[in-house]
């Protein structure tokens, strides 16, 4: 037994106090949810904490960061749980879970909503669309609000509005200490920027608070697919495509084989391809006129960029990406596509080992470059692309490792090519440096100052963490 599990297996006996001061369950190995209640969205992870607080509210949280701090247990802080290093779970200490917390508050006339860390976008995007508004949210609706808004935010309205950070007004969070806080640019304005980026790294959010925008409820998206023997030069045209392409418009492409999704003709599946997918975010009348060149080029296998109900959009993938399956990531950012970079794409996609796994570029730029480097912890102000590399594979493949070198072989490919950062929500559990890369020196030594004044004793570690020195 190592030394954190001897120290985590201590206050067994005291696992009836944590369950007298909370009101949501407390979930232990011997009791039948337990292999429920530590299931993540990536199911190569596979830890076993001591005791999962399913927290109720706020009262919840701080009573439950109290009993770890006094007793010096490893803490993970779990909300949607679909961050691929699964620091949303540790082995032998505790989780405070935020997955049951799910109000949401759309105030129309103000346009804001408030919604409570365990709300998945899917759910928030649901309720804001009610009003035919919605605020910067990532493309599956299974991913939670609260590690996507902590590390940033970026998904089909970015262009138009920023990154989902750009759009936070304020936040709930129960620090170290064990005190609820509001942060804002009024309130705490040093702990707003923080969390802007930082992570879970400076206490446990329990609410958002966004600015929303008047989105759809029809909006013109959706994919368009070619062969991938044709990718060298669909994504060259694409390249010149965005290059002008107005802020109402964000793109993404995905390498891949096409998976068994029931809008794709069957003769499709398992067919390399190339998908190009759009959103415009603004009057679909006027966005048809922008397209248009895309949707033009080439022969398309399927072109399904049409109106369609921005919550169709948003669920589209979603079966692509589906939890409990087991997934390794590895990510780069990079400057606007060079020949070099399309080629080295094309290549290493052409390679994968697993039917599932794929490659996906984000397209950044517009109002998300707009905002300054300084103004939020966040840091991916000037790339161009974000590429994220997704070995996916089932528990009964044998050949995890080969997937797995595959995304490496892939990485290291793309390093000639990359820009400086990479983008934080899509690091595994890949070390410090890393961490420190997601911000550059000069900002992570401003987040390691707030951390000392936040968290200096590095309790709220397992995470992509910023340590205090
Ligand atoms: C299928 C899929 C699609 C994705 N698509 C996008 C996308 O379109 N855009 C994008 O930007 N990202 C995307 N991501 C990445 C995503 O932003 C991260 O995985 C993010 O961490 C998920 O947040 P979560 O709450 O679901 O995960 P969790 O695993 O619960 O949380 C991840 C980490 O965030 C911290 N954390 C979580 N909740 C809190 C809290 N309440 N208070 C303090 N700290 C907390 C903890 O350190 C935790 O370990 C995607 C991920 C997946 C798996």
């Amino acid at each position: 037994m190592d030394s954190e599990t001897a120290t985590t297996l201590a206050p067994i006996t005291e696992i009836e106090a944590l369950r007298d001061s909370v009101r949501g369950p407390v979930i232990c190995p011997e009791d039948d949810a337990y292999d429920e209640a530590r299931a993540i969205w990536n199911g190569a992870i596979d830890r076993r904490p001591r005791a999962i607080v399913r927290c109720t509210g706020a009262a919840d949280v701080i009573n439950a960061v109290r009993f770890g701090r006094e007793r010096d247990l490893p803490v993970a802080v779990r909300s949607g749980g679909h961050g691929v290093g699964g620091h949303a779970l540790c082995d032998g200490g505790l989780v405070i879970d935020l997955s049951p917390m799910k109000g949401i508050r759309v105030d129309p006339a103000a346009r804001t909503a408030r919604a409570e860390a365990g709300v998945l976008w899917g759910e928030l995007d649901r309720e804001t669309q009610l009003c035919g508004l919605a605020t910067v949210g990532g493309i599956v609706t299974h991913t939670g609000i609260a590690g996507l808004t902590l590390g940033g935010g970026i998904g089909w309205l970015m262009r138009k509005y920023g990154a989902t950070v750009d759009n936070l007004l304020s936040v709930d969070l129960v620090t170290a200490e064990g005190e609820l806080v509001t942060a804002s640019d009024h309130q705490n304005p040093d702990l707003f920027w923080g969390v802007r980026g930082g992570g879970g790294n400076f206490g446990v959010v329990t609410s958002f608070e966004y600015r929303l925008h008047a989105v759809g409820p029809t909006v013109l998206a959706g994919p368009i697919f070619h062969p991938l023997e044709r990718a060298p030069e669909v994504l060259r045209f694409y390249r010149e495509f965005i290059a002008s392409a107005p802020d109402e418009l964000t793109t993404i492409f995905n390498l891949r084989v096409a998976p068994p999704l029931p809008f794709l003709p069957e003769d499709v599946h398992g067919k390399p391809i190339v998908m190009v997918g759009a959103c415009y975010a603004g009057p679909p009348e006027d966005g048809a006129q922008v397209v248009r060149p895309l949707k033009e080029f080439g022969t398309p296998i399927i072109d399904l960029l049409e109106p369609k109900p921005y919550l169709a959009l948003q669920s589209m993938f979603d079966p692509s990406a589906q939890p409990g399956w087991h997934y390794y990531w590895k990510s780069v950012e990079l400057p606007p596509l060079t020949d070099g970079a399309i080629d080295t794409l094309v290549e290493h996609a052409a390679a994968l080992t697993s039917p599932k796994s794929y490659c996906i570029v984000f397209q950044l730029g517009g109002a998300l470059s707009r905002v300054g480097a300084d103004e939020t912890a966040f840091s991916q102000r000037e790339a161009a692309h974000n590429v994220n590399i997704n070995a996916v594979w089932t528990e009964e493949d044998t050949e995890a490792e080969r997937h797995i070198a595959w995304a490496r072989g892939f990485f290291d490919a793309m390093q000639p090519h990359a820009g400086g950062r990479v983008y934080l929500n899509f690091l595994g559990d890949e070390g410090a440096e890393r961490v420190r890369q997601a911000y550059g020196a000069q900002k992570y030594e401003r987040l390691v100052e707030l951390k000392r004044a936040y968290d200096p004793t590095n309790f709220f570690r397992l995470n992509q963490n910023i340590q205090p020195g």
